[in-house]
């Protein structure tokens, strides 16, 4: 038995490693990784992703939290010259220690379920530096990441990385294709950062803070949940009527709501 087998999955590390070389292959491809490109895996794990990404030529950095798994992934890896191991927790890491330039780094991971969404928001702090990004995450994340307004998907986290991302939500993939199996469906979704930001807003804390107030109560119409920031004529002089109900904004709107929060702050 190989030293790979005898790892045992952790939970609290989140570890569901990919057997299924069928599926291993369809992302992959959806990555299309290139000869010299800066790519960053965020837990590697056993390597299953690490090998196809390695082959293509790329510089690929990966981050592991597990040291057990730095044993593994280095007797796999380390002869390569195009990779590099960086043990510690990827919420931590500060990504612009790699020295990549700006818009070129493209980010993969089969993520642990219980750190996407923090982690893509640390990742999106640094959205300049990134090209793309390739995630495997709990379907029903990708649902509310890619959802638009009008329905119940549509919240905080669709609009936070809508503002900085296009989303595509690739493909599905069922709890078969990992050992141990997760209780959960999984899918594939790609996130490019938007060259130049589609709706700017002047101060994105602002917007940050607009959309948590906003979906808090998301059952109530905004002039009752923005009561504390906003009155109900600043709120309709930002064009949006305050009886509709947060999921029936668009992000446009919510950028208007923050940017007249940010008129206010600023003449006070
Ligand atoms: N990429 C492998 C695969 O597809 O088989 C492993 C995926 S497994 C779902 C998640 C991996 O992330 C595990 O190797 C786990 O140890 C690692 N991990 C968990 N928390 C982490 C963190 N905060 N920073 C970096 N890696 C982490």
């Amino acid at each position: 038995m190989t030293e790979q087998y005898q790892h045992r999955a952790r939970k609290r590390f989140g570890q569901n490693f990919l057997h299924d070389a069928g599926v291993i292959d369809r992302i992959l491809r959806s990555i299309h990784a290139r000869e010299g490109e800066r790519m960053l895996e965020i837990g590697p794990g056993q390597g299953a992703l690490t090998e196809g990404l390695l082959g293509s030529g790329a510089q690929l950095d990966v981050v592991e939290l597990d040291k057990d798994l730095v044993p593994i992934l280095n007797r796999q890896f380390a002869d390569r010259s195009n990779f590099s191991l960086h043990q510690g927790d990827a919420l931590k890491f500060d990504f612009t220690t790699l020295g990549a330039a700006p818009g070129s780094l493209r980010v993969v991971g089969n993520l642990p379920y219980n750190i996407s969404t923090p982690l893509i928001f640390h990742l999106l702090s640094n959205a300049e530096l990134i090209r793309d990004m390739h995630f495997m995450l709990q379907k029903e994340v990708v649902e509310r990441m890619a959802a638009g307004p009008g329905g119940g998907d549509w919240g905080r986290l669709s609009i936070m990385v809508q503002y900085h991302c296009r989303v595509e939500h690739l493909f599905n993939v069922g709890p078969g294709a990992f050992n141990p199996p997760p209780k959960v469906d999984s899918a594939i979704v790609r996130l490019v950062p938007h060259t130049t930001l589609p709706h700017p807003a002047k101060d994105h804390r602002l917007l940050e803070r607009i959309v948590r107030e906003a979906f808090n109560q998301r059952r109530k119409t905004l002039r009752n949940t923005l009561k504390a920031l906003l009155t109900s004529e600043a709120i309709e002089a930002a064009g949006v009527d305050g009886s509709k109900r947060p999921e029936q904004l668009d992000l446009a709107a919510f950028v208007r709501l923050a940017d007249k929060l940010f008129e206010q702050t600023g003449a006070n």
